[in-house]
């Protein structure tokens, strides 16, 4: 038995659908600029150049209904993402058997301190500041695989107040489930526990205390939030 130094941290978690089970979090890998329209947007050229990955920490993810205005920032954008649950992993996968390491799929926001991320940018410092601060990826419960089976095409929507401010579909993603499971296995362990999530479609934009968030996608339980 381990004698810990101090009380352990709180295991991050997540509800699992129409279950009394919580999914708990190992990592969380971010792939940039996934969507065509959202890279042109940001300024990027939509051709298939290899693709980048950015982290949060386990702990940013939040079930609460209520994104908390963050500090240090004047412009808070949303990024509506399909979040990708893995029950397994390994070094190498092949995408030929990606997708049987996959326990299941929710709709999740990757909210991004655009000011900071952007002045980061252009220094050519590390994200972290703008993408892997307190509460920055508001996620709805994880449908497991089994069952429903595995989403690749659908609708992924974004209403602010009630206005349709992000639309796409998960077949215009660049880089396919398998793909990232596949690319991310080359360079880290990937294992149980660890979720990805896989980009934006255009109409990022920013938000403002009171604004109500519903984030959709085909076949997955909506995610609910108030910014406060
Ligand atoms: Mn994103």
């Amino acid at each position: 038995m381990i004698k810990l130094a101090i009380p352990a941290p709180e295991l991050a978690t997540i509800p699992v659908f129409g279950t009394n089970e919580e999914f708990p979090i190992r990592r969380i890998y971010c792939i940039g600029r996934n969507y065509a329209d959202h890279t042109i947007e940001m300024g990027g050229d939509p051709d298939r150049e290899p693709p980048f990955f950015f982290q949060k920490n386990p702990n940013n993810a939040d079930t609460s209904g209520e994104f908390l205005y963050p500090p240090e920032t004047n412009d808070v954008d949303h990024e509506i993402e399909m979040t990708i649950a893995l029950k397994s992993g390994g070094k190498n996968i092949s995408e030929a058997t990606a997708l049987s390491h996959v326990f299941g799929y929710a709709v999740s926001l990757d909210m991004t301190r655009r000011d900071l991320q952007s002045n980061m940018k252009s220094l050519r410092r590390p994200w972290e500041i703008g993408k892997a601060f307190e509460r920055s990826a508001p996620i709805g419960p994880l449908v497991p695989a089994e069952g429903m089976g595995h989403l690749e095409t659908g609708l992924i929507q974004l209403d602010v107040n009630e206005k349709i401010t992000q639309l796409g579909d998960l077949n215009q993603m660049i880089w396919k489930v398998p793909e990232m499971i596949s690319y991310l296995s080359r360079f880290y362990d990937i294992a149980a526990g660890d979720l990805i999530m896989s980009g934006t479609p255009a109409g990022v934009g920013p938000v403002v205390k009171g604004d109500r968030l519903v984030a959709k996608i085909e076949r997955l339980p909506d995610l609910n939030v108030v910014v406060i």
